[in-house]
């Protein structure tokens, strides 16, 4: 009994200890946001269609951003010739442009990310890397470049859904590995599609304008709040973050 009684005492403590800390969890986009990589994405991308003879602006490839580079594949492939493109044709060229994208050097890390990281991790809150990637170079600088930030297995990646961004299922596994509901989720994006998944998720959806496409485009998609910039994004979190505990 006196046991008992103790056990009870120390979870009454425990709960008194953390009951002012409901669970959130982070779900964070790579590109664009932890690595300032889009302008090698968009250029690998030019190149491997060019090669192809496909002459598309590069600045087009800003808008497929968040796409599983198959889906991309595919989407120009059907806009041409009418039809799917057969799954070896599309790793092929999926092959070449991922060649071109690391040959293009190392990819820096973007401003603002680690102090947005670190006020994700100080306050607590679970964090998963959600990505439409694939590319093994990127993700596996992640620990190396951010450590201490995603625990092992906490990332979602190409390889890991049936249907990437735009679909909201990228986030929704996302919050499900963190173990929260996606109304317990902040997403940050760069890019419009990327937005629309974290909303079609039902998480709250921060957009940071990191790229070459105008803020009208992230209204368009509702995205919840809108930055010019990470380092920008990073000095307001801890704001953000507890006014959003507090909304729990
Ligand atoms: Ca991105």
């Amino acid at each position: 009994m006196a046991e008992q009684r103790k056990y009870i005492t120390f979870a009454a403590v425990m709960r008194q200890q953390y009951s002012d800390t409901p669970a959130c969890g982070a779900l964070i986009d790579m590109d664009g946001v932890l690595y300032d990589s889009m302008k090698y994405h968009t250029l690998a991308w030019h190149q491997m269609m060019l090669e192809y003879g496909f002459d598309i602006p590069r600045d087009e490839f800003y808008l497929y951003e968040g796409m599983t580079g198959k889906a991309t594949i595919n989407l120009l492939w059907q806009r041409r010739y009418g039809k799917d493109c057969d799954e070896q044709k599309i790793s092929e060229m999926y092959h070449r442009k991922t060649e071109l994208f690391n040959a293009l050097g190392r990819k820096e890390k973007m401003e603002g990310a680690a102090a947005m990281l670190e006020a994700f991790r100080d306050a607590g809150w679970r964090r998963v890397l959600v990505t439409g990637s694939s590319q093994q170079s990127l993700l596996e600088k992640i620990s190396a470049d951010y450590p201490g930030i995603f625990l092992p297995g906490m990332r979602v990646t190409a390889l890991d859904v049936n249907h990437g961004k735009p679909s909201p299922e990228p986030y929704l596994k996302g919050a499900e590995l963190a173990g929260l509901k996606p109304s317990q989720c902040i997403v940050v994006e760069n890019a419009p599609l990327g937005v629309k998944a974290g909303k079609a998720a039902g998480c709250f959806t921060v957009a940071v304008t990191t790229g070459p496409i105008p803020r009208e485009e992230f209204e368009k998609v509702n995205a919840d709040m809108i930055f010019p910039s990470m380092p920008e994004f990073a000095r307001q979190l801890p704001m953000i973050i507890a006014n959003f505990e507090e909304r729990q």
